[in-house]
């Protein structure tokens, strides 16, 4: 007999559903089209309190951080895996202006408890992480084939209704909400990323001026991200993408900024697509005309902070019937006159 709930889409996104459902005891099967598009395969994971040129605090980061992190280190537990990595930022100044937005958001205690010490040249965000989102999809994939929980297969998700009670869509860049709430809540944006052969960098340690170097493993570090708008809108573009010589420049320049004259080699490159709404919120909860379709998506560039505190939402919902928060209920985007 089919689960009640079927999950579709094992990203970040359906996994951390999947297994806080698990934890919880909730039946559930999840069926994947396969990583080859997932963004959650070539995202870097950074979980970094304080971002942005206005340097500001992550949305909701001081309740986020620790409920994710309790997450990510169970599954390490579990899973008997490193997922997790404690990391400091090196943030470096652009100019004179965010040497001033420093000081000043510093001195109002703003940026408290991560914005640290200060110099000349940059100041230190601490109680940053990095989160190895494409070994967890991995191993929850592996683990839940193993069960037989897992179908690798791609899914029409009302068709699917006809088999289960709840058909939750955490289907990423693929299908950005679908039926009631329409694309016109999502915005998609191509993002690249360098992976590059460099000696001596400190392993806990993210450099960080408008793009970043991060250390991943002895001799590698990932150097992104690239942020372009648009061009990924239709299932043909976003098969058609590839790695550009636009983007690998781009972030070549920064890197050996950052590496300040330390020589490196560029070993890969990779593509994939984010996914934001319109209000740069994530989407959870039920489709308001057919309430059986639910929803998990639009985790923008920060899905690793933002992932666990949805499946926490979506676990509240069914046990409890609690509503989802309002700043993340995909209600607010519905469309007139769609299904
Ligand atoms: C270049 C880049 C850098 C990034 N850096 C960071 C970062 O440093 N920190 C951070 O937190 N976030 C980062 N992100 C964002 C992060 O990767 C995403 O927020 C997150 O991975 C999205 O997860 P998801 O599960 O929603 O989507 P995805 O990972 O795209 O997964 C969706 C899955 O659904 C499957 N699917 C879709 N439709 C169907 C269907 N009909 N049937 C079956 N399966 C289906 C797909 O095959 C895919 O496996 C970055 C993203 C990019 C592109």
């Amino acid at each position: 007999m089919p689960a009640p709930i079927l999950i579709v889409g094992q990203g970040l996104a359906g996994t951390v559903l999947a297994w806080t459902f698990e934890q919880a005891g909730i039946d559930f099967e999840i069926a994947d089209a396969g990583h080859a598009g997932a963004a959650s395969r070539v995202g870097a994971g950074i979980i970094n309190p304080i971002t942005g040129q206005r340097i500001v605090k992550s949305r909701g980061v001081d309740a986020l951080l620790p409920r994710a992190l309790v997450v990510y280190r169970t599954m390490e537990t579990q899973w008997g895996m490193p997922l997790v990595r404690p990391m400091r930022v090196r943030r470096l100044f652009k100019d004179e202006r965010e040497r001033r937005v420093l000081a000043e958001k510093k001195a109002s205690g703003e940026l408290a408890p991560y914005a640290g010490a200060a110099d000349a040249d940059g100041f230190w965000i601490e109680s940053a992480a990095r989160i190895d989102t494409a070994a967890l999809i991995t191993e929850a994939r592996r683990r839940w084939l193993a069960a037989g929980r897992l179908r690798e297969e791609r899914v029409d998700p009302v068709a699917a209704l006809a088999r289960h009670d709840l058909v939750i869509l955490c289907t990423g860049a693929e299908d950005c909400g679908g039926l009631a709430w329409g694309d016109a809540a999502c915005e998609r944006a191509v993002g690249e990323i360098l992976t590059l052969a460099v000696d001596g960098l400190a392993p806990d340690v993210l450099l960080n001026r408008g793009h970043w170097v991060l250390p991943t493993e002895p001799r590698r570090a990932k150097a992104g991200a690239t942020y372009v708008r648009g061009g990924a809108d239709s299932t043909a573009a976003r098969a058609a993408l590839r790695p550009t010589g636009d983007a690998r420049r781009e972030l070549e320049r920064s890197a050996a900024d950052l590496l300040a004259g330390r020589t490196f080699t560029v070993a890969a490159q990779e593509i994939g697509v984010r996914v934001a709404s319109a209000d740069r919120f994530p989407l959870a909860g039920r489709n308001p005309r057919e309430p059986r379709l639910g929803i998990f998506n639009a985790l923008g560039s920060k899905g690793a902070l933002l992932a666990p505190w949805l499946a926490h939402q979506w676990l509240n919902h069914l046990t409890e019937g609690v509503p989802f928060s309002a700043e993340v209920d995909a209600a607010r985007f519905r469309k007139p006159g769609a299904v």
